[in-house]
């Protein structure tokens, strides 16, 4: 079976992946690598993130490893907070923050339209992909709903009436645009 380190510390996202990876590809996180850095992202694209991500624990740790980036794109924001959306209310990456901003920011604003775009970046012995997922949908008038993490409850995802964390993971991790990504890794990684 193939080893990929999948380079984040986020729990939520190793559960969301390993649901969708489970029978082809065997991922490690950081942690099973003894890995603890701070590893850097201070590009200002979802795609130069995500592979500076993978590129510092291949360098590093000489592992075949993918990172993603994920960004909250809202159209009458003119799609930001996009790359920004983790420190969109400041350093400390606060989710509440980071709603309670957004919600103020399209107060009384009618186009509520919005999309959560992740790139995943792939270094397998040294050569690099990207992988990208999309799903469009729209911010709600306030939070609903506790299952999930960052903006999941203020975002309906289209052809839905709950917001991401009132669905739950096992529904969440079929539709999502981090699934959408992965998915297309994983289609890749099938034909080779
Ligand atoms: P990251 O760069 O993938 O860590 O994500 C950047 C920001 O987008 C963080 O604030 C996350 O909380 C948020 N985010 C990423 N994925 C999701 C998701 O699936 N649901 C809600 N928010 C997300």
């Amino acid at each position: 079976m193939r080893k990929l380190v999948f380079a984040t510390n986020n729990k939520h996202k190793l559960e969301e992946v390993s649901n969708v990876s489970r029978d082809s590809i065997e991922i490690l996180s950081l942690k099973d690598i003894n890995c603890f850095d701070d590893i850097p992202e201070t590009a200002d694209t979802l795609k130069d993130n995500a592979l500076m991500k993978a590129q510092y624990i291949y360098d590093k740790y000489g592992y075949n490893c993918f990172a993603d980036d994920t960004g909250l794109e809202v159209e009458a924001l003119g799609g930001r907070p996009g790359v920004f959306s983790a420190r969109y209310a400041g350093e400390d990456q606060n989710s509440e923050r980071n709603i309670k901003k957004l919600l103020s920011e399209l107060e009384g604003e009618i186009n509520r339209k919005a999309k959560f775009r992740t790139v995943v970046a792939l270094i397998e012995n040294g050569e690099i992909k990207y992988f990208e997922g999309i799903i469009k949908g729209h911010i709600t008038n306030k939070p609903v709903g506790s299952s999930g993490f960052g903006y999941d409850p203020v975002f309906i995802p289209e052809g839905f009436s709950q917001t991401f964390a009132e669905i739950g993971s096992e529904l969440k991790n079929k539709i999502s645009h981090r699934a959408l990504a992965i998915n297309e890794l994983k289609k890749y990684l099938n034909l080779r």
